[in-house]
């Protein structure tokens, strides 16, 4: 693959490694764990003490949400991301979340430990620009339209910028399938290993639509050679304001993370 100055797997095999909080990404297996969106203080907070117990090492949860329809609850905004920092510091958990404005980038920035870019804005090259500028990890998510070389060359605009704490994320592409609501490219995740040094994560929520099928993709995800996975969980899904139907609840998790982690181990030892 031409032209990745900076992003391409060099000859010694050196890859990039970055420490947020006290988890070292690309080392440490990183499990993001927390809401689609930040609904109320109280909604978060009790997603991050879930999450800790459960044994995730990061919080999400959106404040600025891309929706398909205007009429869905577009999120709390900067209120989301004061709730957010709250319950990631009362749970000793780093935070992380969505930016979509070039505009938000600085106050994104100030609250969260991580800057997520999602699917949709991937190639939107400003909110890439200004994301290189800043000096805080980004991660940054494949568009369902988006080939491999293309989310690479995405990473490439960050990391000119000067930000060099950049991770991929693996989140379903579009394929004619509909039961799933987007298909895990997996292949993905083997390939991105063999074609960047930077960390490659697996988001098996949004990739999949469906609660019961984030254990068995997310196993399959560590096999294929993630180095970490972004779940959707909340206390009460069936209540949640978006994504309902494919977020875990705390138990689901903690059962989920004891599986991830055995299978952690188990591939160390293959
Ligand atoms: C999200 O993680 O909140 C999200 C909207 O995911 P994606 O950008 O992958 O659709
Ligand atoms: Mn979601």
């Amino acid at each position: 693959m031409d032209g990745l100055k900076l992003a391409a797997l060099s000859a010694s095999g050196e890859r990039t490694c970055f420490k947020v909080g006290n988890i070292n990404i690309g080392e440490d297996f990183l499990i993001i764990a927390g809401p689609c969106s930040v609904e109320s203080e109280e909604q978060i907070l009790e997603a991050a003490c879930l999450a800790k117990e459960a044994g995730a090492n990061m919080l999400r949860g959106g404040a600025y949400k891309p929706r398909t329809s205007p009429y869905s609850f577009q999120g709390l905004g900067e209120e989301g991301l004061k709730y957010l920092k709250k319950a990631g510091e009362a749970c000793g958990l780093p935070v992380i979340t969505e930016v979509v404005d070039t505009r938000d980038v600085a106050l994104v920035a100030e609250y969260a430990d991580m800057i997520q870019i999602g699917a949709r804005n991937m190639q939107n090259y400003s909110l890439l620009e200004e994301v290189g500028k800043i000096r805080k990890p980004v991660l940054l998510k494949r568009g369902t339209n988006a080939t491999i070389e293309e989310l690479l060359n995405c990473a490439e605009y960050i990391l000119t910028g000067g930000n060099k704490e950049v991770c991929l994320c693996e989140r379903g592409i579009r394929s004619y399938e509909t039961y799933t609501r987007n298909t895990l490219d997996l292949s993905a995740v083997a390939a991105l290993k063999e074609l960047t040094h930077l960390p490659v994560l697996v988001d098996p929520s949004h990739a999949t639509g469906r609660r019961e099928m984030i254990k068995p993709m997310s196993l399959a995800a560590v096999m294929a050679g993630a180095d970490g996975l972004e779940i959707e969980m909340h206390p009460e899904p069936c209540k949640a304001l978006s994504d309902a139907e494919q977020q875990l609840n705390g138990e689901e998790l903690k059962e989920l993370i004891v599986a991830v982690k055995k299978t952690v181990e188990f591939k160390k030892i293959l």
